[in-house]
């Protein structure tokens, strides 16, 4: 009997011990879990913002010229003015007007409410008023700067547009027919059937179509120049059997001379030379990648006071689904660059090109 009872307690006290044990180790597991499982998605975060943060960087370099962080540095300034000071081929006369335009940009602004309260009065009592509704009381020639209407008529404008297609492209072939312009579109590669049929009408209406990138993803694109051509061959191909045509004019996204690029931009350079493409940036920006949202009039402001200042004017604008406000802007631009007389041409291989990196220094080295 004896026996059998301290049998018993020794079988408790080691099923006991056991469950001790148990509740121990799940202690230590939690614990452990605890500790490692937010070191774990600490890190996992932390790589993960990396990687966005490059990819705004990125995007603020194509955009504004310079990186989030450079960008933050000059608080007081205008993305726009940003954009245009870190450029490295800027001229003095071209930084002032810069500074010129952030004061006029200041006195759009206050302009700005009372303008768009006469123009929802003007609309409502003019629903026929789809070509007038951002100047709708005033003359386009109403601007706050000079314009030397008689250097005008020897100036040559080149319309770009990058980024397309998308679904304003219809719209910006229309208005360039409605004024029997051409125009030039820096395209990335996309194939369904409307992507492919606006390729299309820009070479069938007679404007410039250039390579811009096919996937438009710097970190493939500019890692490798073995991935830069699988990228410009790829669109190439696209746009050859879309359009019967093959491309010989280029845009780098972010300009050539940007800096995210992993390859030298020399060889880029090279590699194009070498295949017979010129590649052009731009001098004049209407601002419509700008953080700030620019309104149809500041756009038109923009290429206005551009053109105005240079006898040939390269003009950056993009052709994406958010860029309403640049389809809007497009016709007053036409319009006033049409009644000035400004020659506007599209962009083709033998137009001297405005490069940030020129290529020359290039040619058979
Ligand atoms: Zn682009």
């Amino acid at each position: 009997m004896e026996q059998d009872n301290s049998t018993d307690k020794l079988g408790t006290l080691a099923s006991r011990r056991k469950r001790i044990n148990r509740i121990k180790i799940t202690i230590i597991l939690l614990v452990v879990l605890f500790l490692i499982l937010p070191t774990i998605i600490c890190v996992i975060m932390f790589f993960k913002v990396n990687s966005l943060q490059k990819q705004i960087d990125v995007l603020m370099i194509e955009h504004y010229g310079v990186t989030y962080t450079e960008l933050n540095k000059k608080n007081h300034q205008s993305v726009a003015h940003a954009a245009v000071v870190n450029k490295s081929k800027v001229s003095n006369n071209d930084e002032q007007t810069s500074i010129e335009e952030r004061k006029d940009s200041d006195a759009t602004n206050q302009k700005k409410d009372a303008l768009n309260n006469t123009q929802n009065d003007k609309n409502s009592s003019n629903d026929n008023s789809a070509g007038t509704e951002v100047f709708s009381n005033e003359s386009v020639y109403d601007l706050n700067f000079t314009i030397n209407k008689e250097a005008m008529k020897s100036k040559k404008v080149y319309l770009t547009f990058d980024d397309g297609p998308s679904k304003y492209t219809g719209d910006i072939l229309d208005i360039l027919a409605e004024y029997n312009v051409k125009a030039t579109f820096f395209v990335i590669g996309k194939t369904d059937d409307f992507s492919k049929s606006m390729y299309k009408r820009i070479v069938d209406e007679g404007h410039s179509i250039g390579i811009h990138s096919y996937s438009h993803v710097y970190d493939n694109i500019y890692n490798s120049l073995e991935n830069f051509d699988k990228d410009f061959t790829k669109l190439s191909d696209l746009l050859y059997d879309t359009t019967g045509y093959i491309p010989n004019i280029y845009r780098f996204p972010g300009g050539s001379g940007n800096n995210v690029s992993n390859v030298k931009i020399s060889n880029i350079v090279k590699y194009l030379n070498n295949n017979n493409i010129v590649y052009f940036d731009w001098n004049v920006e209407n601002g419509d990648a700008t953080g700030n949202l620019l309104t149809p009039k500041e756009l038109y402001y923009n290429v206005i006071k551009g053109v105005n200042i240079h006898n040939t004017s390269i003009v950056l604008m993009h052709d994406t689904d958010t860029k309403e406000n640049t389809v809007k802007s497009l016709k007053y631009v036409l319009k006033t660059l049409t009644d000035l007389q400004a020659e506007i041409l599209p962009l083709n291989k033998s137009v001297t090109p405005i490069q940030q990196v020129e290529a020359g220094q290039y040619i058979n080295k």
